[in-house]
């Protein structure tokens, strides 16, 4: 979350306007990273799953300005956030 490729995102800049190397460089950092400080692994649970109807529709997060497709944001006091940010 710290490399200069997602520094640009939280500038607004769009991920097809950024130098491609960027996002190699973060790529690269994150198959070079040990798995286990990326995945926490627990006990497996039982939930419903439930299938949200596709869409190409999304908005900006208003705090991190990641683009979230509308199945996937929330709407707090008037203002898009996605799940990330609202936990
Ligand atoms: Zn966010």
């Amino acid at each position: 979350m710290k490399s200069d490729f997602v520094n640009k995102r939280k500038e607004g800049i769009e991920p097809y306007e950024i130098d491609s190397k960027l996002a190699i460089s973060m790529i690269q950092n994150m198959l070079n990273t040990p798995l286990e400080s990326i995945f926490s692994i627990g006990d497996i649970k039982n939930y419903d799953l439930t299938f949200a109807k596709g869409t190409f529709n999304y908005h900006q997060c208003s705090k991190c300005s990641e683009p979230v497709y509308e199945t996937g944001i929330r709407v707090k006091d008037n203002k898009y956030i996605c799940i990330s940010c609202g936990n």
